[in-house]
């Protein structure tokens, strides 16, 4: 099945609402609009309303980093998905530095997906072993309980439109990503674990993405693992001329996929 393929800016905690506007701006005038390839930008919280103003919507979509469960009430701090829904397409959801820092839970993580997809808000569910975990050949068995754990609220429907990013946390923030014979490792068997939960048809719908140290000379190696549909991109999406790069590899990757 050919799926759009997907390419995220995870922004983290940097830029200023003004760099964020410069950045994007930047990237406008850079990037094309390509058919092939979605382009997501995850900026932090308080940008996420000019930029919604802002940005060509045929180029992009915006993504929150995190997103809290409940729809409102007594909780001083938290932003709700649920406040989100008009501004973002996309939420990112357990990424490995709010499970580190923030002691985010399994259950939480849980919480969240229902959460977005309760406010139509497609999340991007992450996914990966530590270093210590790897070297324990726990990877399996890590991936099996993050999969089965935040995805146990949904149908087979909801599954259908959700992305799941494998990001091994000893690869984010690296010097290199992952081989590509690990990335297709986790890869597969990411894609085995959704297909004994839901079946064939809602794997070959779900979006599976790569993350971690995604400069663009790795992307198309990245890009021919099967089943990989786009990358999450830390680093290297806060400088345009080497996140356009990236983008437009992906779209090269999608271009050659239908010229096979
Ligand atoms: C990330 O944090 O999602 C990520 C992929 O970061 P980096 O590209 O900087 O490794």
């Amino acid at each position: 099945m050919k799926r759009v393929k997907l390419v995220v800016a995870n922004w983290k905690m940097y830029l200023s609402v003004h760099e964020a506007s410069l950045l994007t701006n930047r990237l406008d005038k850079v990037i094309k609009v390509h058919r092939d390839v979605e382009v997501v930008l995850a900026p932090n919280y308080l940008c996420l309303q000019p930029l919604s103003v802002e940005i060509d919507r045929r180029k992009f979509r915006l993504a929150a980093q995190d997103g809290f469960y409940i729809d409102d009430g007594a909780y001083t701090g938290a932003v709700s998905l649920s406040q989100m829904r008009d501004l973002v397409h996309y939420a990112i959801i357990g990424h490995s530095e709010r499970r580190r820092y923030f002691h985010e839970s399994f259950d939480e993580v849980r919480d969240k997906v229902a959460a977005a997809v309760r406010n139509d808000i497609t999340p991007i569910l992450c996914l990966g072993e530590t270093k210590e975990e790897r070297a324990q050949k726990e990877t399996k068995q890590v991936l099996h309980d993050q999969i089965v754990t935040a995805l146990s609220n949904l149908t087979s429907e909801d599954a259908e439109n959700l992305v799941l990013a494998y990001e091994p946390v000893w690869a984010v923030g690296a010097s290199e990503p992952a081989s590509p014979d690990t990335i297709a490792a986790a890869v597969d068997w990411i894609r085995y674990q959704v297909r004994e939960l839901y079946g064939q048809k809602t794997e070959a719908s779900m979006r599976v993405l790569y993350g971690g140290s995604d400069e663009p000379e790795y992307v198309s190696g990245i890009m021919a693992i099967d089943g990989v549909d786009g990358l999450l991109v830390g680093r290297a999406s806060l400088n345009y001329e080497s996140f356009n790069d990236i983008v437009t590899a992906v779209h090269l990757a999608a271009l050659s996929e239908t010229n096979d």
